[in-house]
């Protein structure tokens, strides 16, 4: 294909944080990528809302100490003087009251007198376990961690004698970071979500996530409205058939990066190998709610989120919004974010919007008796593709398809959170993997 021809070397197939760092890559080896991105604005999960004067984080609401791409990339993008720390505490709400457990401080758990010997001996070996395997937990590392990927949580808590601090702690505190899937995860996602967030703390940025795809999109060229419907090998290079901003165009390029969920990859590209196809079409993701409820006072908490036990509030979580960060509202005004999922005796999602709003705001009302009749409106986010979901083997198998990407001779490459674990950490490390692999392609 000649250099008239084409409309860019690679054309990156999705403008979330995986598809934006695989563009920033590729420009930075000299080449000249494009974005096409379905929807009116990039960062997909990672966008934000701002509603009367709220803030409202969509999907990615904070970063990890230890998500070193991420901060790299704020820091190139001269991000950084937004960059604030979080202090996160959880309350942990069941039938007998409310315990606390504090962002970094271990020795919470091993002091709860509301929990057994057994349980809190228990939280010791998980500790251990944490410790001895934490350079393998790091967000966008699940390569090393394969070893650790044979078991679900529950049946790893129980093996551990740990069944108590797994029900009253662990399986409350997690299900919204996971989805509502404690249960069924492998247990090294609930180790990396312990680690990553909990264990080494907590970043934001004042002025809404966005910020940072919003920075990408401003240094590589992005094509919002941009909805891909087909891609196919062609002349040494690729062609994708887009739909731009309702109309249709046609695309050619010298490789292709799909950086949209796995399981959307097969029907825009059916002529992928089987065998790549069959473990795309396994991906899987769970839906989520994100309800922001804003209240003309703020609730007079000790904790930044709560969460609760089935009995209690089954399928929510509730996050202290104007805690996150400064800025997140107007003056002397609060939010809390309500996380909802299903679960297996409430589906709650199947609810209309207004509905859903009306859940969110309850949960606030009937936990923070104070918020009554303060709340100012309910601003619902509906995720049909919000955590990627990995049941034991999982990220072994997305180990096994990255190999198998590195020495692919096709144009072609993937990248995305289903690849390694549920973060946009991971998203954003997959997003530059790729890249890496399609430049050295492209210089043989
Ligand atoms: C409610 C919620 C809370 C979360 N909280 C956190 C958190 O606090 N911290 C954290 O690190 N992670 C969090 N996550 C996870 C994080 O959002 C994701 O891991 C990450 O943003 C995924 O990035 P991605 O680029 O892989 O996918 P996406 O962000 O989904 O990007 C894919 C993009 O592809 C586009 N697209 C799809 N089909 C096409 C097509 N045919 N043509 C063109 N474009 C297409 C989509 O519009 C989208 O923009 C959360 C997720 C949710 C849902």
């Amino acid at each position: 294909m000649s250099s008239q021809s084409r409309d860019a070397d690679v054309i990156i197939i999705g403008g979330g944080i995986a598809g934006l760092g695989a563009g920033l890559r590729l420009k930075d080896r000299g080449l000249d990528p494009l974005v096409l991105e379905a929807e009116s604005r990039v960062g997909g999960r990672m966008t934000t809302d701002r509603v009367n004067g709220f803030v409202v984080d969509r999907g990615v609401t904070l970063f990890g100490n230890g998500f070193g791409s991420m901060r790299a990339l704020v820091k190139r993008l001269r991000l950084s003087p937004l960059v604030c720390k979080g202090k996160f505490s959880v309350g942990i709400q069941d039938a007998t009251g409310c315990r606390g457990y504090r962002g970094g401080r271990f020795a919470d758990l091993l002091l709860d007198r509301g929990i057994s010997w057994r349980a809190r001996l228990a939280s010791v070996r998980f500790g251990l376990d944490l410790l001895r395997h934490h350079r393998d937990l790091v967000h966008g590392c699940s390569t090393r961690s394969g070893s650790l990927d044979g078991e679900d949580a529950r049946t790893y808590f129980q093996r551990i004698g740990g069944e108590e601090v797994f029900d009253r702690i662990f399986l409350p505190g997690l299900n919204g970071p996971v989805g509502g899937a404690v249960d069924t995860s492998s247990r090294v996602i609930l180790m990396q979500v312990l680690w990553n967030l909990l264990v080494r703390g907590q970043w934001n940025l004042t002025d809404g996530v966005d910020r940072i795809p919003e920075a990408v999109a401003s240094e590589i060229r992005v094509l919002t409205e941009a909805r891909a419907f087909h891609v196919e090998q062609k002349d040494s290079g690729v062609q994708v058939e887009a739909e731009v901003k309702g109309k249709q165009q046609t695309f050619r390029a010298r490789a292709a990066i799909f950086a949209v969920p796995g399981q959307l990859v097969p029907a825009i590209c059916p002529s992928l190998p089987e065998e790549i196809l069959a473990v795309l079409c396994r991906t899987q993701y769970s839906r989520i709610v994100n309800a922001a409820v804003a209240l003309s006072t703020p609730p007079n908490t000790p904790y930044a989120g709560y969460a609760f036990t089935e009995d209690v509030v089954p399928g929510a979580e509730i996050e202290m919004e104007h805690l996150r960060a400064p800025n997140r509202c107007p003056i002397a005004t609060g939010m809390a974010g309500v996380f909802l999922w299903d679960t297996p005796q409430r589906r709650r999602l199947d609810a209309g919007d207004e509905s859903l709003k009306q859940q969110a705001s309850d949960v606030v009302e009937q936990n923070f008796p104070e918020c009554r009749g303060k709340v100012l409106f309910v601003h619902l986010v509906r995720w049909n593709i919000g955590i990627a979901q990995f049941p034991p083997g999982r990220l072994r198998q997305m180990t096994a398809l990255r190999k198998q990407l590195a020495v692919w001779n096709s144009p072609f490459d993937l990248c995305g959170d289903y690849l390694d674990g549920l973060s946009s950490e991971g998203a954003l490390r997959t997003g530059e993997e790729a890249a890496h692999r399609t430049a050295k392609k492209l210089a043989q």
